[in-house]
């Protein structure tokens, strides 16, 4: 059994916010005297009992850890972090989500929000050797003329390389506003030469997933698990090119399923679909980039299925075809 944490490899799906260490949060809360909800600190999600996971519990946690980026350099800090934990688990390119509007207030607005958290993202590609890449991403609690100004602000920055915005995206509660009503700020997302990563596929099923897919276009979809439920929808994606950014421990933790051993990376594979771990939320799921490849492992992935995982995560990823090609060889070498 080889060093996971040794497997090169992209990480695709991370939030700015739910990227905090927890010793990050601790010190941030005791300088401006917040009391963190019990969850946050108990370190084993898990714990709750599976029908009290659920989303509403995982808002309270993450408004709270967002309630404490209140500065230029807390937000370097964060992103610094992010990249340094990634490198040591063997990430080579991490495309991080953000939207910037949630710390504008505290920086002078969204342009300047933005422009701080690229510039982190490229001094922290120096300083950790991991690429960081920006995805922009609109929030389904929000309004979608809202998304359609960040598209616009995205667009300015868009670029492939590190400390660039290389992707518009979707997040927040799934079932949240009427999917089409973000069609325009995609729209304006995809002719700036962004790539789209709309969540999908996890709190609801095919249907949504359907409505995705077709009124976003996506590249990549965020989480799309529940695509496995239905064959001909999963056709239809791996058809499309679509990758699937797929994160067992949020899938758990939010209570889409029971237990690790029932989420279906194994017929996602077996249906041909290009699949990137990813750790959403490490801070709120306790489990980082690399324990989602021992999740993996665990569902019966052996070293050979665990490259080609890290192999999809690489060419799912914006990289230049440089560096794919440099780390795929780094793959090999692993397996080696
Ligand atoms: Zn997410």
């Amino acid at each position: 059994m080889r060093d996971l944490a040794a497997l090169p490899k992209a990480h695709l799906h991370l939030h700015f916010t739910g990227s905090m260490r927890l010793e990050t949060l601790v010190e941030l809360a005791s300088t401006t005297r917040t009391r963190l909800p019990a969850s946050l600190l108990d370190g084993d999600p898990l714990r709750v009992p599976a029908d009290r996971r659920g989303w509403f519990r995982f808002q309270r946690a993450y408004d709270t850890a967002r309630a404490l980026v209140r500065s230029e350099e807390t937000m370097r800090r964060l992103v610094l972090e992010a990249a340094l934990d990634d490198a040591s688990e063997g990430s080579r390119r991490l495309e991080l989500q953000v939207d910037p509007t949630s710390y504008a207030p505290y920086v002078g607005g969204i342009t300047p929000a933005l422009e701080i958290i690229l510039d982190a993202a490229a001094q922290a590609s120096v300083l950790s050797g991991v690429e960081v890449a920006i995805i922009v991403a609109a929030s389904r609690m929000r309004h979608p003329l809202d998304a359609r100004t960040l598209a616009r602000l995205a667009v300015r920055y868009a670029g492939q390389g590190p400390g660039e915005v290389v992707g518009f995206g979707l997040s927040n509660d799934e079932r949240a506003g009427d999917t089409a009503s973000w069609g325009p700020a995609f729209d304006i997302a995809r002719r700036g030469g962004l790539a789209l990563m709309p969540h999908g596929g996890e709190l609801l099923g095919p249907r949504h997933v359907r409505e995705v897919v077709s009124a976003l276009g996506p590249t990549r979809l965020g989480h799309g698990v529940r695509a496995s439920e239905d064959p001909a929808l999963l056709d239809q994606i791996v058809a499309a090119g679509i990758s699937l950014e797929v994160c067992p421990a949020s899938n758990v933790s939010l209570g889409v399923y029971r237990q690790a051993g029932d989420v279906p990376l194994a017929a996602l594979l077996e249906h041909g679909a290009q699949v990137a771990l990813g750790a959403d939320d490490p801070l709120l799921f306790a489990s980082r980039l690399t324990d989602q490849y021992e999740i993996a492992r665990s569902l019966g992935c052996d070293d050979r299925a665990l490259a080609d995982l890290a192999r999809g995560s690489i060419r799912a990823s914006l990289a230049s075809p440089a560096s794919k090609r440099a780390w795929l060889a780094q793959v090999e070498d692993w397996l080696a």
